[in-house]
């Protein structure tokens, strides 16, 4: 018998539940006892979904994040917190930070955020030194594996383990972290007796690190850690996830625990060696149904698969989905409005789990035992493969067609830069904005009313002029010198191109969590891209038709697009983003021709697409700059092409960066004290920058001569000439009332640069 279990669900709630719950919580609107109870009914819930799974997973949700309960459970919160506090107040304080209100309330800096591996999910940052000490907190990982036991699931705890723990955290002071190996083995022992004492057979022990490439001195921490914890009195499954095992395969298979589970989607070519390396005691938990995408699995191609293995594994063969379905949907059933034959191809966590057991009783019982059920499956497959509204074969072949000089611009940039100065006649530090203003109750409510049919087109048109011309009003007033049209049409820079764009889909309620309460709700790219009509013309030209100074034609590149967007698994990532780089750049080409003489395509993503292994990087940065350059180089020298990124690291995708080869990108930079411009200056980066001087993600107002301070430091290291003044990043969560001092100082600062360098 093949058995079934989950790495991890979805903790949010199908109506977003955790989500409302928490910010009433964080609001004072509800008390820590009613949070508790929503968590509680929704782990019920969640373990009920799962219930026909052999094991259910214990340990897999979080008020906020998984590794910030990991760093809880070993009492390793950040010092700063408040030790007199509640564990839950602590808790909030690590994730969120906390104000201080008055003299004896200190300001309590929340833990610092980052990207789950290659997802867009955020984990918080656990913080080491050398002094760091740990002790074990099980009491709420107990708590919930009593309710599940209580509940007649059998738990199954999932632990984030030790050496990617470490590997995740960061040290404060420059310490070695993995010399607190040998101090938090321990203290995982002590937690894994415990579960033990309370019944629990099977601890999931995630350590994604080994799909990464790791040292010698990490894979020998996996030896020290896993060496010491087998003597613990409970089954280890040690868990990978998102990627090959490739150099670690070996050390995965051999470390001394009971079972091994991989992502048999990414490491789908290890399985064989995998089978053969693995002691004959041990497990085999192959993730076979995709956690991070949201296609149907293949059934029978799966059991093709599956069947030799399990004639060899027998009673040793687990099935699961590859990772955590932490980051896909919950149920397909909460989508009312889904187009029926896109629906047809979909599965979303609970239609997987569904798949899963499908699976589990075909080799049990014989493909004979659910025979319909696969039909209906090979069915949907064929369907999607034939499918019209997946294949465009004009877009294949413009795709095919596509010349190199398409990739180029007409000049290089020191030629380019002066054709475009004479015409735009801009003065030194120009000063600009990111592309997007205030995003006020009053635009929310008339995008709302639109899409509900309750307004009609013309009426919402004159709403749109109307902010859009309140913007270049106050932009005129404030004296900057290349304008914006304010995305006030825009609810999201994504999701704004791809519902104009021809092979998209979109959700009512496909939630993925992204960091704490916040979730995003990617579209759905399931065929051939391509652009019916033009997308933002009519709102730039209007925002022109306003003034002579110059209005920037706003877009999102065709990188970020692809990254925050949920892929089709029928064809490479490259070849989606080349049809989707198309499809803008005729936008782009659209813009030039309409008399628009800036462009700005935003590329926020770019560097989230950059994949686990550094030895796969090159492959994609190139396609990615490739594809950028398809967009932006279709106009002639005379038009600025614009693009913008918001992060601020920098070192590794520097000649990347260079070969995108936009005359302007702005950054964010604000918080780094113009260091991250180091790279650039190193690099001999010849374009211009705009680095930004002045950090939209807090309300607070800068003040002009922090700013000119800023700017100071940016010409220390870049020549002068090529310096633009902005903001770090759009503005669309801010307050105008914020916004217009704020900007106010950031032009008087520019102008104070302009008479002093
Ligand atoms: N143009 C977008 C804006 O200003 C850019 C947002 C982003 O980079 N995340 O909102
Ligand atoms: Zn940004």
């Amino acid at each position: 018998m093949v058995s079934t279990h989950n790495l991890g669900f979805p903790r949010i709630g199908r109506q977003r539940e955790l989500k409302f719950a928490l910010e009433q919580f964080w609001r004072g609107e509800t008390n820590a006892e009613t949070l508790q109870e929503t968590g509680k009914s929704l782990r019920l819930h969640h373990w009920a979904v799962q219930a026909e799974l052999d094991w259910q997973p214990v340990g897999d949700f979080s008020f906020y994040d998984h590794v910030l309960d990991t760093s809880q459970l070993l009492g390793n919160l950040p010092a700063r917190v408040d030790k007199n506090a509640d564990t839950l107040s602590q808790y909030f304080q690590a994730s969120r930070g906390q104000a201080g209100t008055n003299c004896c309330n200190h300001q309590i800096a929340a833990a610092e955020m980052t990207k789950w591996f290659d997802t867009n999910y955020h984990y918080l940052v656990p913080e080491f030194t050398a002094q760091t000490d740990f002790t074990a907190h099980p009491e709420r990982l107990l708590k919930q594996v009593k309710e599940a036991q209580s509940a007649g699931h059998q738990a199954k705890a999932v632990l984030l383990g030790p050496v990617s723990y470490l590997w995740l955290g960061k040290s404060k002071d420059e310490s070695n972290k993995l010399a607190l190996l040998e101090k938090i083995l321990p203290i995982y022992a002590e937690i894994l007796g415990q579960l033990a004492a309370n019944g629990v057979e099977w601890v999931q022990i995630d350590e994604p690190i080994l799909v990464t490439e790791l040292s010698l001195e990490w894979q020998q921490a996996f030896q020290t850690a896993y060496f010491s914890l087998a003597k613990s009195p409970i089954k280890l499954l040690l868990t990978t996830y998102f990627g090959q095992l490739q150099q670690n395969l070996q050390l995965a298979c051999e470390l001394p625990t009971a079972g091994l589970h991989i992502d048999a989607i990414n490491a789908a070519n290890e399985i064989t060696q995998v089978v053969d390396w693995l002691p004959s005691h041990k497990v085999l938990s192959l993730g076979i149904i995709n956690g991070r995408n949201i296609w149907k699995t293949d059934l029978n191609q799966a059991l093709d698969l599956l069947e030799p293995l399990h004639k060899r594994l027998v009673d040793r063969l687990w099935l699961a989905p590859s990772c955590s379905l932490l980051h896909v949907p919950i149920d397909l059933a909460s989508e009312q409005n889904l187009d029926t034959e896109v629906r047809d191809w979909l599965a979303f966590a609970v239609q997987k789990l569904d798949e899963l057991q499908l699976l589990a009783k075909a080799l049990n019982s014989g493909r004979e035992s659910v025979a319909e059920q696969l039909a209906e499956n090979r069915q949907a497959i064929q369907r999607r493969q034939r499918s019209i509204r997946v294949h465009n074969p004009a877009v294949k072949q413009r795709c095919e067609a596509i010349q190199p000089e398409q990739a180029l611009r007409q000049s290089d940039y020191a030629q380019r830069a002066k054709i475009q100065q004479a015409d735009l006649q801009l003065p030194a530090f120009p000063t600009t904005t990111i592309g997007s203003f205030p995003q006020t109750n009053l635009i929310r409510q008339a995008r709302k009313q639109y899409r509900l049919g309750l307004i009609g087109d013309a009426d919402y048109k004159q709403q749109m002029q109307a902010e859009i011309r309140y913007a270049i009003d106050k932009q005129l007033d404030l004296d900057l010198d290349v304008l914006v049209h304010g995305e006030a049409e825009r609810n999201d820079m994504v999701e704004y191109f791809g519902q104009q764009l021809q092979g998209f889909a979109f959700t009512d309620n496909g939630w993925v969590q992204s960091y704490g309460s916040r979730c995003v709700k990617p579209p759905i790219i399931f065929g051939d891209v391509s652009r019916p009509g033009p997308m933002t013309i009519e709102w730039i030209r209007y925002a022109q038709s306003l003034t002579d100074k110059p209005v920037k034609g706003m877009l999102t590149g065709p990188v970020t697009i692809l990254n925050w967007s949920f892929v089709r698994d029928d064809q490479p990532r490259s070849e989606t983003c080349k049809q989707i780089s198309l499809a803008i750049r005729d936008e782009v080409i659209d813009l030039e021709n309409s008399g628009v003489k800036i462009i700005q395509i935003d590329e926020a993503a770019l560097r989230e697409g950059l994949p686990l292994r550094q030895s796969q990087w090159q492959e994609y940065l190139d396609w990615a700059v490739e594809s950028f350059k398809i967009t932006a180089n279709g106009v002639t020298d005379k038009t600025q092409i614009h693009t913008h990124m918001c992060y601020s690291e920098f070192n590794d995708i520097i000649e990347a960066i260079a070969a995108m080869d936009a005359d302007v990108i702005t950054i964010e930079t604000s918080r780094s004290q113009m260091e991250l411009l180091d790279v650039f200056r190193d690099f001999d980066y010849p374009n211009a920058i705009g680095p930004g001087v002045y950090d939209i993600h807090s309300p607070n107002i800068p003040p002009e001569q922090w700013m000119v301070d800023l700017l100071k430091l940016a010409a220390k290291r870049i020549d002068k000439q090529q310096l633009w003044v902005n903001p770090d990043c759009g503005l669309k969560t801010r307050r105008w009332e914020e916004v217009e001092p704020a900007l106010k100082a950031m032009v008087s600062a520019a102008k104070l640069l302009r008479d002093q360098l």
